[in-house]
């Protein structure tokens, strides 16, 4: 599973790191310094409307090297920032630079920012995402917070307080990696998000004919309970055929577009814009 394999970039990072700690603390410095040093950004990943064929929104994800420039991959530093604490301020920055994309891109629909739950208890977490919109002067309906369904968040209180208060400011959550976590289906029963992203899990299971009717009870599962669905994971035209098939008409994955550089998405946008012009005047 692809999962596994990004956790093998562990390997890469350092092959000569031998046990936990010590990775721990080489990936908790390499953080540090990526962030000193400026070496910290966000690629984008475009999620189509392949029923306008428009770009609905992108996906930010981090990217971070370490001082040689090798790249870590967010499988790796992603948890140990959460230990460490500096999800925090990657965090925060995280979202400035998503909205600052925002500000200046209007042809741009929304942009979705993963967060950690250690983010989300943060006392002041909403307090400064409303913050920040407000000083890029961004309209919160074109922000997303990506909530991953990793942890049971239905049970826990700050979590849900958050994601009301997100909601409350007019920001919309999305539950990321739906069908790979503990809280699941009471999870969708208790909260109501916006959209539902269905992990690339089941996408890759849908090869044998068992898993492709899993699939399809899913989205009608989500499509039944009234929230719209994402399919995340997307890396063939059969792939992209069946969910057509299904109903699903927001999709994202290598199929479409690799996560690419802000610039790579400026371009694309310029690109589509034109071609959209072009056939309102023709
Ligand atoms: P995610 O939010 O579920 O993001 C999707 C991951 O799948 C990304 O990996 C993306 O590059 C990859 N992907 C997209 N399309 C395809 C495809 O068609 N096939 C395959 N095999 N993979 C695809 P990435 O960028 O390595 O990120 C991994 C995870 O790290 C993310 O999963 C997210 O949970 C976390 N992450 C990334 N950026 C941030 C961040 O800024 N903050 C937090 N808290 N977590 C982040
Ligand atoms: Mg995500
Ligand atoms: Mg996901
Ligand atoms: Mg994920």
């Amino acid at each position: 599973w692809a999962k596994d394999s990004n956790r093998n970039c562990v390997k890469s990072f350092d092959p000569n790191v031998a046990d936990k700690d010590t990775t721990n603390d080489v990936v908790v410095e390499a953080i540090r310094t990526a962030i000193e040093q400026k070496r910290v950004t966000l690629a984008f990943q475009p999620i189509w409307s392949i029923e306008s064929g428009r770009l609905f929104a992108a996906e930010a994800l981090m990217r971070l090297t370490a001082p040689g420039g090798s790249p870590i991959s967010p499988a790796v530093f992603i948890p140990v920032a959460e230990r460490s604490g500096l999800i925090v301020e990657l965090g925060a920055w995280a979202i400035r630079e998503a909205c600052g994309m925002l500000a200046a891109n209007l042809a741009l629909p929304r942009i979705s920012v993963n967060v950690s739950a250690v983010q989300l208890l943060k006392s002041n977490f909403v307090e400064l995402v409303d913050t920040t919109l407000r000083e890029s002067r961004v309209s919160p309906a074109r922000l997303a917070i990506e909530i991953t369904e990793g942890l049971e968040i239905d049970e826990h209180a700050g979590i849900i307080n958050a994601i009301d208060g997100l909601r409350t400011i007019g920001v919309n959550v999305w539950l990321d990696d739906f069908g790979t976590g503990f809280a699941g289906l009471s999870c969708l029963s208790k909260i109501k998000f916006d959209t539902v992203k269905i992990d690339r899990l089941f996408v890759q299971a849908s090869e044998t004919p068992r898993g492709a009717k899993l699939l399809k009870d899913i989205v009608g599962l989500v499509a039944n309970s009234g929230q719209n669905i994402i399919v995340e994971g997307i890396e063939t035209l059969e792939q992209c055929e069946l969910l057509k098939g299904y109903g699903v008409s927001l999709l994202q994955g290598f199929y479409f577009n690799r996560p690419m550089s802000a610039d790579a998405l400026n371009l694309l946008l310029a690109k589509s814009s034109k071609l959209m012009v072009g056939a309102v005047a023709a």
